[in-house]
């Protein structure tokens, strides 16, 4: 008796030991020009931290491999083609050829050869410009996907054609990471990388994610949340890198058919769906493609996906998978939304 009366306190501690709560670990990176935000919950705070510093190191490392400003980069050496085929290794390959389709299934809107053009514009650097018609339409004979020649482990690009990933690489990244998740056996995380956010599991109590959707037209306000489970939801829009000239607002997405910005009446594209890769490649796609043909594509494209899309007017349109899964209980003004659906 006198035993068992010792054992259970040590069986009970046993047992809450294993049930543990998850434990809280989270930090910033700064990389593809844009601040990262990475929680994982973990059952020591040291797996945590371990994972944290695995999706550190891989963010880094697609950075040096994918960054065109980054002159050693294998972008940078494909840059550099003029051409000639460029060695290049299996992964920027694919990540190219992964773009060549977006462009192909998108009829042109997702463009990775607009480099020349967002270098006309300098969005990044100390002096953006709006550049000339003129310009602009000089430069447009350096644009066109299906100019990308690939080989045998090899690309080539024509002399002044140059690539740039900026709209599918972090979703890209945010693929990686599930991938570098998995391996560390985390399996509740959440990271925001610009506005890319995968949503890994559910959060530690079990209920889904909540992701905020920011107002395009009032960044400072939130749209409603979202609430996933193993999602990505991915945003472009153009209040996030623009400059201002003579009242006009000028931003990072390209109409690759003009070189010009793309003003296509929508304001802001939220793809809600399982890659990040395809998140990201086709919220910049339907921006530049603009209400009319963002819907269609979303009605006719091979793999089910959500979205939202802003217009000018403020109007939210969510397709109808959403309709379980966003809250706009808590939007800071009154809006419209209107749900959208297949037939
Ligand atoms: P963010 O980088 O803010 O997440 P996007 O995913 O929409 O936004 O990507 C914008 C970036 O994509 C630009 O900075 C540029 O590098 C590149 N880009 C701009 N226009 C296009 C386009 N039509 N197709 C493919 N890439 C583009
Ligand atoms: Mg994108």
């Amino acid at each position: 008796m006198k035993k068992q009366v010792f054992l259970l306190p040590l069986l009970l501690l046993l047992l809450c030991g294993c049930q543990q709560a998850p434990q809280e670990s989270s930090t910033q990176v700064y990389a593809m020009d844009t601040m990262m935000d990475l929680t994982v919950y973990a059952s020591t705070s040291e797996a945590g931290e371990q994972a944290l510093h695995a999706a550190e190191t891989e963010i880094y490392r697609l950075d040096a491999l994918l960054s065109r400003h980054d002159e050693s980069s294998a972008v940078s050496a494909i840059n550099k083609s003029n051409g000639t085929p460029v060695a290049a290794d299996e992964e920027v390959l694919s990540l190219l050829k992964t773009s060549v389709d977006y462009f192909q299934q998108t009829n042109g809107a997702f463009d990775v050869t607009v480099a020349p053009i967002m270098d006309a514009w300098n969005f990044t650097g100390e002096t953006p410009r709006v550049p000339s018609r003129q310009e602009l339409d000089q430069l447009l004979t350096l644009v066109g996907s299906d100019r990308i020649v690939f080989g045998d482990g090899t690309v080539t690009l024509e002399e002044g054609m140059a690539v740039d990933l900026g709209g599918i690489a972090k979703g890209y990244a945010s693929d990686r990471l599930a991938a570098v998740f998995e391996e560390n056996g985390v399996d509740s995380a959440m990271v925001s990388l610009g506005g890319n956010v995968y949503a890994r599991g559910t959060r530690p109590d079990g209920n889904p994610w909540r992701i905020a959707v920011q107002d395009p037209n009032d960044p400072s306000a939130y749209l409603g949340v979202l609430l996933l489970t193993d999602k990505y939801a991915i945003t472009s829009g153009g209040y996030q890198r623009y400059f201002e000239q003579d009242g006009v607002t000028y931003y990072h997405i390209i109409d690759p058919k003009t070189g010009d910005v793309a003003r296509n009446g929508l304001t802001s594209v939220t793809i809600v769906c399982d890659s990040g890769t395809m998140g990201d490649a086709l919220s910049t796609a339907l921006f530049v493609m603009g209400y009319d043909n963002a819907v269609s594509f979303w009605q006719s494209y091979s793999t089910d996906f959500d979205m939202i899309l802003v217009d000018e007017a403020g109007t939210v349109y969510l397709t109808e998978g959403l309709k379980d899964c966003f809250d706009s209980s808590l939007a800071e003004h009154e809006y419209e939304y209107v749900y959208l659906t297949k037939n």
